[in-house]
């Protein structure tokens, strides 16, 4: 009797504990990915992020002697029918910590277990499980440094080895074919964003670390907040998709740490920042829809406006605000300093509700992950745990002097700063809907607000609101 391995955001091979623990059990493994209605829900980028992500690992597979079988539908419907088809003893997969996957999850493992099959989760996508990390008084942590202090001198196992073969099933379920799945349908945009993503897969997860390490780990410290520079590491959409452990990246930390590397300690304790924001979703479950400090339900916050839309648009008028938000668009990533600028932008100088700026990350990212974006989001509107406090805002133009001061990025994504506009400021023109009516000989757009008297009416509406 074989096991259904059902795949989900662990799409590797390498340290993966679930696939080790299956294959230890001695039986022919069947790899699964479910299209199912939670996964069909996902923004544009991240979907079509997915669908590579996909056939990166069903390629992986095929070079272990294994498949990925590919279904569509409700995912207990889906698993049910494929334990019927193959006779399997039952299905295993790597634990998710989000509301929506974790009830899907005990739903499913309920109804298994209630026909006696098998169905075991395994811990895999992150260091250590949100209910592992307490406070000496018990308890989930509410703020990072303390946490970061209780994690960084916890042990972590060591990495599993890749598998060389994947024992399969005599006879193969039915597969669809991914391209049937039209996972890229609503990424209108395409062309520059596809370009990028040649690089999925674990492969390049493994490769792009050995570089991250190699060459710009010892300036991290250093460098990472200069938006023009590629001094971070560039692995969130792997691990968004599981497509590298974190283990892997912790273990890699700790020896560059070891071996005197100066960015080392600081690239660890970002890692940990993804850490506390999923132990916040699992602790805190409605993170992405409320706001964390219900002292902030009073605030006053403007809905979706003419003024988001500029924003989600690029056309602030605010070069930096403009400069990230093409970025993002047209490639689906966008660099944190640059995130943190813009979401203070729509949320203070525009005072909109930063579940709408949320929604649109959620569209374009093609490394949006639940909790990191929702985190995020309430740390800077100021309504999340550890949140900057109110009366700190950012000033795009003082932030564009310190971590863009040779104006390269604003350059290479704002076509109507320069004479000579880059492939990559006119790719925004290619990308954006015609009914947008953009046009890079148009000029720049005037700042929706002046940032002084932007500043003033959010300290104004903040000590009201409060
Ligand atoms: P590096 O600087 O190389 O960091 C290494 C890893 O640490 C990252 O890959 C990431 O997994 C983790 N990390 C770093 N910074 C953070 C952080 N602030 N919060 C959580 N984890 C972090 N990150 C996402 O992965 N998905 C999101 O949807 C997302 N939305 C965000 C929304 C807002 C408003 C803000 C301010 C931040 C958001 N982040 C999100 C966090 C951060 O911006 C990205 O993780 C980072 O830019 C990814 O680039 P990198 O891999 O080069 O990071």
């Amino acid at each position: 009797e074989p096991l259904i391995l059902w795949f989900r955001r662990d799409l590797r091979l390498g340290d993966n504990p679930v696939l080790a623990a299956a294959l230890a059990t001695g039986r022919p493994v069947v790899p699964v990915f479910v299209l199912d209605p939670e996964t069909e829900a996902l923004g544009a980028a991240a979907k079509q992020r997915l669908q590579m992500a996909l056939a990166a690992f069903a390629a992986a597979l095929q070079g272990v002697g294994s498949r990925l079988i590919l279904r569509r539908g409700p995912a207990l419907e889906v698993l049910e029918r494929l334990v019927e088809e193959t006779g399997a003893a039952g299905v295993m997969w790597s634990r998710a910590y989000d509301a929506t996957s974790r009830v899907r999850d005990q739903v499913v493992k309920a109804a298994l277990k209630a026909r006696g099959l098998l169905a075991e989760s395994h811990a895999g996508f992150v260091l250590h499980e949100p209910w592992t990390v307490e406070t000496g008084q018990g308890g989930p942590y509410r703020v990072f440094t303390p946490y970061w202090r209780a994690v960084r001198a916890l042990p972590v196992a060591p990495e599993l080895p890749a598998p060389v073969h994947l024992p399969g099933p005599e006879r193969w379920p039915d597969s669809a074919a991914l391209a049937d799945w039209n996972m890229t349908c609503d990424m209108q945009r395409g062309a520059v964003v596809l370009a990028r993503w040649q690089s999925s897969g674990e492969g390049a997860a493994l490769d792009r670390l050995a570089g991250f390490a190699e060459d710009r780990m010892a300036a991290y410290a250093a460098r990472r907040d200069f938006v023009a520079e590629d001094a971070t590491s560039g692995l969130s959409e792997h691990l968004t998709y599981g497509e590298i452990s974190p283990r892997t990246l912790w273990h890699r930390g700790r020896r560059a740490m070891e071996e005197g590397n100066p960015g080392a300690e600081t690239f660890l304790k970002e890692l940990v920042w993804r850490e506390f924001a999923w132990h916040l979703m699992y602790h805190y479950p409605e993170l992405g829809q409320d706001n964390w400090k219900a002292d902030w339900n009073a605030f006053p916050w403007r809905g979706d406006n003419a003024d988001a839309e500029k924003w989600r648009r690029g056309l602030t008028g605010e070069p930096l605000v403009d400069a990230a938000m093409r970025e993002m668009f047209v490639t689906g990533r966008m660099h944190n300093r640059a995130r943190m600028i813009a979401a203070s932008y729509l949320t203070k100088h525009l005072l909109t509700d930063w579940r709408v700026g949320l929604d649109w990350f959620a569209e374009c990212l093609t490394d949006w992950d639940p909790a990191a974006n929702a985190m995020g989001w309430q740390w800077v509107a100021g309504s999340g745990p550890d949140a900057s406090p109110y009366f700190r805002i950012f000033n795009p133009a003082t932030q564009a002097e310190k971590f863009d001061p040779e104006g390269r990025y604003r350059r290479r994504w704002i076509a109507e700063m320069t004479r000579n506009p880059g492939a990559e400021a006119l790719s925004y023109f290619d990308a954006v809907p015609k009914s947008w009516g953009m046009d890079p000989a148009a000029p720049y757009p005037m700042p929706l607000i002046d940032l002084a008297a932007g500043r003033e009416r959010a300290l104004e509406a903040l000590k009201q609101g409060k």
